[in-house]
């Protein structure tokens, strides 16, 4: 697609998106589905209307993620509730999932503390030194998380299908081998992809960050969300986290270029 799309093509592509975004992602060769959910997302994030564009992009792909995971997958799961013995690790967070859980913990003045404190700590380690660090993630309460159903999208997507090699990594500083089911981890890619694309068509920036640095970013300024939708790094103090290896930012560039003109 090259040139801008006439509007009966857009009306067009409308209907075939409306029919498109309740489904489950399929993972094939066929872009459109991929391309409905990234046009989806640019509309929520950018959306005059919206009064939570970080939260409703974040909600889409997260229940996006919940229904395109084939059963089979989520059957081969050792994950329980109150087990936690992968949340001492690093969490990624894209700024729209940082806004989102900072919505979800700004009223509650513990939570928040403890996430500030964190930062100082967790905020310049690198993956590696992370995993051995073993500092709790501020959001854990009494082996649950506070967050659960808003929790990030990369704590959503991480699974293991065997407990023991979580006990090994986590609790006794084995080299990081963690079984997933491959379905599982295919879907994760399509949709932090999703949510890449989306950031970079609504020309916003489309960078990673570890979630504790990222919110206490955050709290420290007045209306981050708002300012940031507007154009401000208010994330400039922030350390970046690793770009993308090159076939996946390869596969966002086409994407992006694949949707732009349709929006
Ligand atoms: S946000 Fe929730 S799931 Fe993710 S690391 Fe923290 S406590 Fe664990």
């Amino acid at each position: 697609m090259s040139d801008r799309l006439s509007r009966p093509e857009r009306r067009n592509l409308q209907r075939d998106d409306a029919a498109i975004l309740p489904k489950p992602l399929v993972m094939n060769q066929d872009p459109r589905p991929m391309a409905a959910h990234a046009r989806h997302m640019v509309h929520l994030l950018r959306s005059p209307q919206a009064k939570t564009p970080s939260a409703d992009a974040v909600n889409h792909v997260t229940a996006l993620f919940d229904r395109s995971v084939p059963a089979q997958a989520n059957k081969m799961i050792a994950c329980r509730k109150g087990c936690a013995h992968c949340c001492t690790q690093m969490v990624i967070v894209t700024a729209p999932e940082a806004f989102y859980v900072a919505s979800q913990v700004r009223k509650k003045p513990a939570t928040v503390a403890a996430i500030i404190s964190a930062a100082e700590r967790t905020g310049k380690l690198s993956l590696n030194e992370r995993l051995t660090a073993n500092i709790m993630c501020p959001m854990l309460d009494e082996e649950l998380c506070s967050i659960y159903t808003g929790r990030p999208l990369g704590c959503h997507g991480f699974v293991s299908t065997n407990l023991d090699a979580c006990i090994a990594t986590f609790n006794h500083g084995g080299k990081p081998d963690i079984p997933m089911p491959s379905d599982t981890v295919q879907v994760l890619y399509a949709c932090r992809m999703l949510m890449l694309v989306a950031l970079r068509l609504a020309g916003l920036r489309d960078v990673v960050y570890e979630l504790n640095a990222a919110l206490a970013a955050i709290f420290a300024q007045e209306n981050a969300e708002a300012r940031w939708l507007k154009g401000e790094d208010v994330f400039a103090d922030v350390k970046v986290e690793a770009p993308p290896p090159p076939q996946f930012e390869q596969a966002i560039r086409q994407m992006a270029a694949y949707v732009a003109p349709t929006l």
